[in-house]
C-alpha cells in the first residue's frame, strides 16, 4: 500500500483495457465454491498488501468476471456501455457528489434539468417533470407514490388506514416490479389485478375494461394501470393509445413502463411503436440498458408539473433551509425519495453532446435493423423455431430444437424435454465461453432463448450468425442422459 493510493490509480484504466481486451474470453466460468477456493487469498483483507500483489489480484478477480462489453454478452437487457457514458461515469465518480442541492452539485443540477426537458419534449410531454432515479424498479415505486398521492393527498400524513382498498392492473407479461412496489407501499400483491395478454404479449384491452368494471362494482379504487412498451422477455408494447383510451374514460393513472422499450423514442422511424406514450400519467426509461448507459442510469417521468416534490417533499431543514444566499428551487433533492443520489444524467447527457439526436437515432435503427436480420435468420435455419414473428423491441425469442428431437411428436413429454434442453444448452454455452443468452418460460411456453439487441458494442450480422451457430453447435453436443 502506498501512502495515498494514487499511483495505483493512474494504472487502472491500463489495467481495465487490458483485462477486457479482444482476446480475452466472455467467461471463465466457475462454480461458486470452486470461485472462492481460487480466489481465497486475493479476497482476504486480514492484512495490507503492495501495490504490486494488489495489482495481482485485482487482474486475477477480472479474470474471472464476466466480460459485459463483448457482442456475445447478450444475458440481459444490459451489455456493452457507450464509451462516452463511460467516460462520464468516470468523471461522475471522480468529481464524488451528491445531486441534492445546487450548493454541492451546481453544474450537475443544470445537467440533470437538461437532460430531463430534453427527454418530456421526445416523450411528447414538453411541460411534464422528471428525475433520474436508481432504475426500473425504483421509477415503479415513484410512479404508485405518485398516483396515490394525486388521488388522496392526505396519505402522506394519514397513511392508508382510513382510505378505500385500492386496486393496480398490469399485464401477465409486465416486469415483476409492479408486485414488489405493491407490496412495499402497503397495496399487497393481493391488489394487483394481472391481466391476460395475447400470443405477441400485449394486454388484452378489453379484458382490463373488464376487469376494471369489476373492481369498481365491488367499490374499489383503480389507482393506476401500468402499461408496458417492451416487456421483459418478448419485448412487447401494449397498445398504449387504447391504455389510455380506457384510463381517460375511468380516470385512471396510466403508467408506461418503457424500461426497455422506451430507447425507441430516439428513432424517427420506430418511434411510432410508441405512439399513445404522450397520453401517460408517467413514464419509466432505462437508459441503461439498451441504449448502453452504464448502470445506473433511469429516468422517471410525469406530466403533472409540481407534483414529484408535493408527493415525496420532507423538507429537511438540514439540507434544503429556505433562507439559502441563492435560488433554492435549484435543490431539486426533495423530488426524491433518496437523500443522497449519484449525477447519473451526466453519463447521458455526455452521450448525447457526443452524439446528438442524429447519432442516436442511427444506433437505435441499426439494433432494430439487426434484430430483424436476426428474426429472419432464426425464421430459415433448420433446427430454430420462434416463439412469436411479430418484432415489436430488439428481442428475438426461440428454440433450438436438436436433431434427436426433431420429426417427433411434439406432445406434453415432448415440450418437457425442450425444457430441460434450453437451459442445457444455456450450460455449455457458458461453460465453452461461447455466448451468455437469457432463457425464460412464459405462460404456456416451455423454456426458449431470449437474444435481445443493444446499442453497444455495434453487432454485425456475421456476429449474429456467429451466435445462432454456437448456439446449434452447443444444441447438438446435448443428449438425453445429460438432461
Ligand atoms: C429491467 C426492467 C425493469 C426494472 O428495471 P431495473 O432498472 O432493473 O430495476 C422494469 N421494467 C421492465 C420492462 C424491465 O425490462
Amino acid at each position: 500500500m502506498e501512502p495515498n493510493g494514487h499511483s495505483f490509480l493512474d494504472k487502472v484504466i491500463g489495467i481495465v483495457k487490458e483485462e477486457t481486451a479482444d482476446h480475452v474470453p466472455l467467461i471463465d466460468f466457475k462454480h461458486p465454491k470452486e470461485l472462492e477456493e481460487l480466489l481465497s487469498d486475493d479476497l482476504d483483507i486480514s492484512k495490507p498488501t503492495s501495490d504490486c500483489e494488489l495489482e495481482r489480484s485485482v487482474r486475477k478477480m477480472l479474470q474471472y468476471s464476466v466480460k459485459t462489453n463483448k457482442t456475445t454478452f447478450r444475458n440481459q437487457l444490459y451489455g456493452g456501455t457507450d464509451p462516452y457514458g463511460l467516460a462520464g461515469s468516470w468523471i461522475a465518480e471522480a468529481f464524488n457528489t451528491s445531486q441534492y442541492t445546487f450548493e454541492v452539485a451546481p453544474v450537475f443540477t443544470l445537467v440533470e434539468m437538461k437532460i430531463i426537458k430534453h427527454i418530456l419534449k421526445l416523450f411528447g410531454i414538453p411541460d411534464g417533470d422528471g428525475i433520474f432515479s436508481p432504475g426500473g424498479s425504483i421509477s415503479m415505486l415513484y410512479a404508485l407514490v405518485a398516483a396515490r398521492f394525486k388521488a388522496f393527498p392526505e396519505i402522506k400524513a394519514k397513511g392508508m388506514r382510513n382510505l378505500p382498498e385500492m386496486v393496480i392492473f398490469s399485464s401477465t407479461d409486465s416486469h415483476y416490479s409492479i408486485m414488489k412496489a405493491a407490496h412495499w407501499l402497503g397495496f399487497g400483491t393481493d391488489n394487483v389485478r394481472i391481466i391476460r395478454t395475447n400470443d405477441f404479449g400485449q394486454m388484452v384491452i378489453d379484458e382490463l375494461e373488464a376487469t376494471i368494471q369489476k373492481e369498481l362494482a365491488l367499490g374499489r379504487y383503480p389507482v393506476l394501470v401500468n402499461a408496458t412498451a417492451g416487456t421483459t422477455v418478448l419485448g412487447a408494447i401494449d397498445d398504449l393509445d387504447a391504455v389510455a383510451d380506457v384510463c381517460e374514460k375511468y380516470g385512471i393513472w396510466m403508467h408506461v413502463d418503457a424500461c426497455w422499450g422506451g430507447s425507441l423514442i430516439l428513432s424517427s422511424k420506430f418511434k411510432n411503436k410508441l405512439k399513445g406514450i404522450e397520453r401517460a400519467n408517467s413514464i419509466s426509461w432505462n437508459p441503461h440498458k439498451m441504449m448502453g448507459v452504464p448502470l445506473q442510469c433511469s429516468a422517471f417521468l410525469l406530466r403533472d408539473r409540481g407534483l414529484l416534490h408535493e408527493a415525496n417533499a420532507a423538507a429537511a431543514q438540514y439540507l434544503f433551509q429556505q433562507d439559502k444566499f441563492y435560488d433554492v428551487r435549484y435543490d431539486t433533492g426533495d423530488k426524491s425519495v433518496q437523500c443522497g443520489r449519484k449525477i447519473d444524467a451526466f453519463k447521458l447527457w455526455m452521450i448525447w453532446k457526443a452524439r446528438s439526436d442524429t447519432g442516436l437515432g442511427k444506433l437505435t435503427d441499426h439494433v432494430m435493423e439487426i434484430a430483424e436480420f436476426c428474426l429472419g435468420a432464426v425464421a430459415r435455419k433448420d433446427g430454430f423455431r420462434l416463439v412469436t414473428e411479430c418484432l415489436q423491441c430488439p428481442n428475438v425469442c426461440f428454440w433450438y430444437i436438436p436433431k434427436f428431437m426433431r420429426n417427433a411428436d411434439e406432445d406434453d413429454k415432448w415440450w418437457d424435454t425442450m425444457h430441460k434442453i434450453t437451459p442445457k444448452i444455456k450450460e455449455l454455452l457458458t461453460i465453452n465461453s461461447r455466448l451468455m443468452v437469457a432463457y425464460s418460460p412464459l405462460r404456456h411456453h416451455k423454456n426458449f432463448f431470449r437474444l435481445a439487441f443493444t446499442f453497444h458494442p455495434i453487432v454485425e450480422e456475421r456476429e449474429v450468425l456467429d451466435m445462432l451457430q454456437s448456439i446449434e453447435d452447443c444444441g447438438e453436443m446435448v443428449t438425453l442422459s445429460m438432461l
